[in-house]
């Protein structure tokens, strides 16, 4: 349970908050971002809820996405206006400065109190309270005993415990991958009885592709998986076109990664997705393999053990390239 106590004090009266999530953000972040400013609209506060770039089309159902400012649409000075307004920052799903990309300013160049909301480890001190917890499965689950801690619960809606249950459910990989604890499960089930329809929100994030994006996908398993059966590695590597040839809309390429990792006796999986200048990297890793420690060491990521992201400015072949030595280390 958390000690509340400093969050009480700063929701005592009516307040503009701001919800700031992590930039490429993923059902965790933008679940628990607009489970939070549900949660504070009913108390009376004003939510400004920003996410850096584009959330994933796939997600453009969640309650109360539509009140998403996407701060890549807007042009620094009105961000910076829309910034002073707020008198309150919770900073969602991240404790590294970096996964704000060049929007850090946002975060930077306000000096209000700020809150953050997380479960990675090492988190940075750039923040007045750390509501936070390495074990959690996802932020959702921290927002979910930041509630109980506040003695709140019972103000969950249907459109609060549908955010949550998106993180969660995304987070654990459907409550699949070793994160998944005992409490997570209470949590789930709390959920269900707070009126979260569980099957229709599973429809909707893993049964609700396009046809195109289905095409992608297969297309990605026959043309551009490679598996590197000695060391136990399968990766796919995704080229700028690839995007253009189907249609590819932010987020499309969420769950490819599963795919590598369905694959027997795989111990790492990755996707190196090229676009613009930059190449992302999404790594999954199974048992001890710690797939944070190549996103930090090489890629100026980080994330879980298991579940890891990093970026890099060389070309895809070059990053291709240098992935593949550095398998050398981790994977012998
Ligand atoms: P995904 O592969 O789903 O994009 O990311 C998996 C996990 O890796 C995320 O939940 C997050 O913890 C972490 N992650 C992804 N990208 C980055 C990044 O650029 N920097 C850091 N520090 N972590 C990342
Ligand atoms: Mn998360």
């Amino acid at each position: 349970m958390y000690d509340t106590s400093i969050l009480k004090e700063q929701l005592a009266n009516p307040k503009q908050v701001g919800v700031l999530m992590h930039a490429r953000p993923d059902a965790d972040a933008l679940g628990t971002s607009l489970a939070l400013a549900l949660f504070l609209r009913e108390q009376g506060h004003s939510v400004h809820v920003i996410a850096p770039t584009e959330y994933p089309a796939f997600l453009s159902w969640l309650p109360g996405v539509d009140t998403v400012i996407v701060a890549a649409h807007y042009t620094q000075d009105a961000l910076l206006a829309q910034m002073q307004d707020i008198d309150l920052l919770f900073c969602v799903d991240f404790s590294a400065l970096s996964r704000l990309d060049e929007w850090v300013y946002l975060l930077k160049q306000s000096d209000v109190f700020k809150i953050i909301i997380d479960h990675h480890i090492e988190p940075e001190n750039f923040a007045d309270l750390l509501l936070w917890d390495p074990q959690a499965a996802a932020s959702a689950e921290v927002l979910f005993q930041i509630f109980e801690g506040l003695e709140q619960k019972e103000k969950i809606t249907p459109a609060i415990a549908t955010c949550l249950y998106a993180g969660l459910v995304t987070d654990t990989n459907s409550f699949k991958n070793p994160n998944t604890r005992a409490i997570t499960h209470r949590i789930a089930a709390d959920l269900i009885e707070y009126g979260v329809d569980t099957f229709n929100v599973q429809r909707l994030i893993y049964d609700n592709k396009s046809l195109s994006r289905l095409h992608f996908f297969s297309f990605a398993v026959s043309q551009r998986l490679v598996v590197l059966s000695p060391l136990h590695v399968a990766y796919f590597v995704i080229q700028k076109e690839d995007y253009k040839r189907y249609d590819l809309k932010s987020g499309d390429t969420e769950g490819l990664v599963d795919y590598a990792l369905s694959l027997k006796d795989i111990s790492l999986a990755a996707v190196l997705k090229e676009k613009d200048d930059t190449v992302y990297l999404s790594l999954r890793s199974v048992g001890d393999l710690p797939a944070n420690l190549i996103a930090k060491k090489y890629f100026n990521g980080g994330g879980h053990k298991n579940a890891a992201g990093g970026v890099s400015h060389l070309s895809l072949v070059e990053t291709v390239d240098r992935f593949e030595k550095i398998l050398q280390e981790f994977c012998l």
